[in-house]
């Protein structure tokens, strides 16, 4: 249907605005108003009103101020477009299980563990009964049909209350795990997976080095040399998340004989093998990420991952995780918009609730249009990645996009609440913060861009 436009000052009243007042005036009112004012000649002077003046009377006369129309205001919704009913009826239940989980163990302790710069172990406990890893991988390390899809929506729902969350279970049943179910013998994954499915061994990610973060594939400082039935490790990995408690670390290596790139499972409390946790980050703070030193460190042959095929195996695992990143941005932009729409609706200032300012709505409409195209991009990437035909470029193109666009979303949701957005207790500020670390990690910006660069031009920046 659509909506009169209002009448300009100059037009002649309404009949209906007239009787409308008349209809809404107390009459016990009226009697008082009457000993007051020339009330004859008040309502002369309104039957040659416009509607405009109308309503300024209606003001000063105060009529129907003690009722105030309480209309119902629509609840925030990230998810405009309906994308989540385009999903089958498991993702969906797998999607309500994790926002449940989220408000219930997460949400309410949150802000505390941020403080502390630790993440909350306890919740490990209370994520085992979810059983998402299945959800996602079989017993024997395969991939389900819409393990791409499922894994996103998990991470979205995560996200949305908590990015550490998502970055803990990322790292653990994302990157560690996939590097034993791609690169481990059937014996390893036979060993290694179903404690991993079931989170009784939690893993961690060693790649990253202090001299090797985005040139890490030209070449790993950290060495393994081959000594009988074993392998000595020396060097260092840094920002390896979940390494101060985790039970194994995948650690890679450049091997000193080939110079072939090897991963290794090494055991927490493995004699050489010692983590620091990384501290003061201003962002994902609840994520522990540690600087793990190799010192000598003896891994039997038997721990070395058998299947692995140089950096090729390395990139496999990169490849599969990087689109779980790009969902971690949809998920913190929708959250942050979320709370940003709540806070619009509720504040008040100069009399009206700040939703109400057009500049506001400008910037919840800009922060609706780029969550639901990273929604929209996100889901077609990872329908690409479970149809076995997304390349790299795809999910680089998915993560620069989303992680460019929830730092603006986020942005936005900051300055829509004022000097609350700064804090923790309304909702926004930690997805604030996080978002600087999702725009670099799993790739930055930079190297993204140079990947699909390198791709639709066929020219390649890279030296
Ligand atoms: C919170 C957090 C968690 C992490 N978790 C893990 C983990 O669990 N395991 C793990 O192995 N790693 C992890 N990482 C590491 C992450 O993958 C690296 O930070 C990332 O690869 C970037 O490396 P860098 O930080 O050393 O930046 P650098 O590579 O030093 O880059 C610095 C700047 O230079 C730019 N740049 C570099 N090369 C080029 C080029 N050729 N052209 C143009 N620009 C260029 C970059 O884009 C960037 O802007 C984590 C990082 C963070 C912040």
């Amino acid at each position: 249907m659509t909506k009169t436009a209002p009448a300009p000052a100059s037009a002649a009243p309404s009949g209906g605005d007239l009787n409308q007042l008349m209809a809404r005036l107390d009459l016990g009112k009226l009697a008082e108003l009457s000993g007051k004012i020339d009330l004859p000649g008040l309502l002369n002077a309104a039957a040659g009103m416009n509607d405009s003046q109308l309503r300024q009377l209606s003001k000063a006369l105060g009529v129907g101020a003690d009722k105030p129309k309480k209309r119902e205001l629509p609840a925030p919704d990230g998810d405009f477009f309906g994308l989540m009913d385009t999903l089958t009826d498991e993702q969906r239940e797998v999607a309500g299980q994790v926002q449940g989980f989220m408000h219930q163990h997460v949400a309410p302790i949150m802000n505390e563990y941020w403080n502390r710069d630790e993440f909350p172990r306890q919740i490990i406990d209370g994520l085992k009964p979810l059983n998402l890893l299945r959800k996602v991988w079989n017993e024997d390390g395969t991939r389900k049909p819409d393990a791409t899809v499922m894994e996103g929506i998990i991470t979205l729902e995560a996200c949305k209350v908590d990015v550490s969350t998502a970055v803990f279970f990322g790292v653990h049943a994302g990157l560690a795990f996939a590097s034993i179910a791609l690169g481990g013998s059937p014996e390893q994954k036979a060993e290694w997976l179903p404690k991993m499915l079931d989170l009784d061994v939690i893993g961690a990610f060693g790649l990253t080095e202090p001299e090797g973060g985005s040139q890490v594939s030209q070449g790993l400082h950290t060495t393994c040399q081959r000594d009988g039935d074993g392998w000595i490790l020396n060097g260092q990995k840094k920002w390896i998340g979940n390494s101060t408690f985790s039970d194994i670390t995948v650690v890679w290596a450049r091997d000193v004989e080939s110079g072939e790139v090897r991963g290794f499972i090494v055991r927490a409390g493995t004699p050489g093998y010692s983590v620091e946790k990384i501290q003061g980050k201003t962002a994902l703070r609840i994520v522990e990420n540690g600087l793990v030193t190799l010192s000598g460190c003896r891994v039997a042959e038997a721990d070395r991952l058998q299947a692995v095929q140089g950096w090729r195996t390395t990139a496999d695992v990169l490849r599969l995780t990087r689109a779980g990143v790009a969902w971690q941005g949809v998920g913190c932009a929708m959250g942050a918009y979320e709370a940003a729409l709540k806070y619009a609706q509720t504040r008040v200032q100069f009399g009206k609730r700040i939703g109400e300012f057009q500049l506001i709505q400008n910037h919840l409409v800009h922060m609706l249009g780029n969550v639901t195209s990273m929604f929209t991009m996100c889901l077609r990437l990872s329908e690409m990645a479970d149809h076995g035909v997304m390349k790299d470029e795809h999910a680089a193109l998915a993560k620069v996009f989303t992680a460019a666009r929830c730092r603006e979303t986020v942005a936005f949701a900051r300055e829509t609440l004022g000097g609350n957005g700064i804090l923790l207790e309304n909702g926004v500020a930690k997805h604030f913060a996080d978002t600087e670390a999702i725009y670099s990690y799993e790739g930055t910006n930079e190297i993204n861009t140079l990947v699909v660069g390198r791709a639709i031009t066929g020219l390649s920046a890279f030296v």
